[in-house]
């Protein structure tokens, strides 16, 4: 995986040298001797024949547009190794893994949380057995896909009752849709937020088939005004979580605890979406701010609900907690069929969960937590590390050292949250050197790093990285400043 990394970069820029070339030649050859040339037979083996033949095929018509004139007739050997650079590129998979030097923890882009290793070896087994997804194995009969999690996130959380969906867009899209479709549903207007450019709190809601009824005004929203909001029609009160910014200043927000003793006594139920849901505080470490499932429900919500790859650091899903016959009536709702989980996302989730039985190993073994934990005198051992790696492999034109600086939690979690860390910096020696050009290269690399630009200089954080992964990215800074 690691060894061809230095190969197709440099070849590619060989290749493109070439190009230019064998553009101003005559004549080509035709395809069946490009095939016949050596790289291209061996390449059978591991390619398939129809492939080959495709970019031999497109190669050869990309000469031939580019208006070939006098000069020189490219080989047959010429035109083969711009075949296989192309047969390389198509062989690539698109979704692929890549190194997240950014230091965002939870980078939706870049898939957000990474399994443990159990949880990875969980998936692994149902997905490539027979599993016993729905099956009660002690009576025989049919069981239910959840109930492999359930029993674990009620003894997590302390709730009645638990059921896990695709995702927390689709667990508050079906709370919305079951509890109060046809009917209103009173929200902050502090909280009619936008999260990672797709979810809209107010397009939810409507497209769940209720009414928004906004409340208050964007910074102040007291319990009176839910109170006068309430109508024979109101159906549900909804907390959302203001996962990704935060209002500062002259701001009030009435209590979950206010929220939900209202609720109560009014018969209307009291929904908190969560977002980033930690299952256990992890303020100890210096992450202030989190909250946790136990502890939403404790102050006093009807269900919470919260995304499986945020804070809690396993698979992408969405978890329901809460009362019990306000669960059920969600699971036994047709559209919960419709957003149910697959059973490799159980796998992960269970074993994930179970990681959770002692914190410590919890934040020992799920990488979210143990990125979000690791203390700066941690990340500067990094950085030094990965320094080291890439002053050791590269040219001397650039300049290589450490400085401090902060990484995110992303995700919508702990917004406010500096995380400090020390990042590899990497400028250019003398006139020439672009950071953004540096860093399209090692997005656009075989094995891609992303990484931050600051200042007219690349930084690498290491906050989400493995030390293992240094060597690649030392040699991927070689091939991309050679
Ligand atoms: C992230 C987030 C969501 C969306 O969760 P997904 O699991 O990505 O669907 C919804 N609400 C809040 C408050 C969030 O932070």
């Amino acid at each position: 995986m690691v060894i061809v990394a230095g190969f197709p970069f440099r070849w590619h820029n060989a290749v493109v040298k070439n190009e230019s070339r064998i553009a101003s030649s005559a004549r080509l050859p035709s395809v069946n001797i490009v095939l016949e040339t050596e790289p291209l037979r061996s390449a059978l083996s591991e390619h398939p024949r129809s492939l080959l033949v495709r970019c031999v095929r497109d190669v050869l018509t990309e000469l031939r547009s580019k208006g070939l004139s006098n000069g020189n007739q490219p080989s047959a050997a010429e035109v083969a190794s711009l075949a296989l650079a192309r047969v390389m590129r198509t062989s690539l998979p698109s979704l692929r893994r890549v190194i997240n030097a950014t230091g965002v923890v939870l980078h939706t882009g870049l898939g957000r949380s990474v399994l443990s290793r159990k949880a990875a070896e969980a998936v692994s087994i149902v997905a490539t057995s027979h599993s016993s997804l729905e099956i009660d194995l002690e009576s025989g009969r049919r069981g239910s896909r959840t109930s492999h999690v359930k029993g674990l996130l009620m003894e997590l959380t302390g709730a009645e009752n638990a059921l896990v969906l695709n995702n927390n867009a689709g667990a508050v899209f079906l709370a919305v849709h079951v509890l109060a479709s046809g009917r209103e549903v009173v929200i902050s207007r502090g909280e009619l937020v936008e999260i990672g450019g797709s979810f809209r709190m107010p397009d939810i809601i409507r497209s769940g088939g209720a009414a928004l009824v906004e409340v208050g005004t964007t910074n102040r929203t007291r319990l009176r005004d839910y109170e006068d909001a309430i109508t024979e029609r109101t159906a549900m009160f909804l907390r959302c979580h203001p996962s990704n910014f935060r209002i500062t200043g002259f701001t009030e927000a009435t209590s979950i605890e206010e929220l939900a003793a209202l609720g109560r006594s009014r018969g209307i139920p009291v929904v908190d979406d969560l977002g980033s849901g930690a299952l256990f505080d992890v303020a100890h470490r210096g992450l202030m701010g989190a909250d946790t499932l136990r502890a939403a429900l404790a102050r006093g919500a009807d269900l919470v609900t919260a995304s499986g790859d945020k804070l809690l650091g396993g698979p992408q899903a969405g978890i329901v907690i809460g009362r019990k016959d306000l669960v059920e009536q969600l699971a036994k709702h047709p559209l919960a069929r419709a957003l149910r989980v697959d059973k490799m996302t159980l796998a992960a989730l269970e074993a994930t969960l179970r990681s959770y039985r002692d914190p410590e190993r919890a934040v020992r073994e799920i990488p979210t937590l143990r990125y979000l934990a690791r203390t700066e005198i941690e990340l500067r051992r990094m950085a030094l590390g990965l320094a080291r790696a890439i002053r050791k492999r590269c040219p001397e034109h650039i300049v290589v050292d450490c400085v401090r600086s902060d990484s995110q939690a992303g995700g919508g979690s702990l917004p406010e949250e500096n995380l400090p860390t020390v990042c590899v910096r990497i400028r250019g020696g003398g006139a020439g050197f672009s950071a953004s050009i540096l860093s399209e290269r090692l997005r656009t690399g075989e094995l891609p790093v992303l990484a931050r630009i600051k200042d007219g200089a690349v930084l690498l954080d290491p906050r989400a990285m493995e030390a293992a992964e240094f060597l690649e990215v030392a040699e991927a800074i070689c091939l991309a400043t050679s």
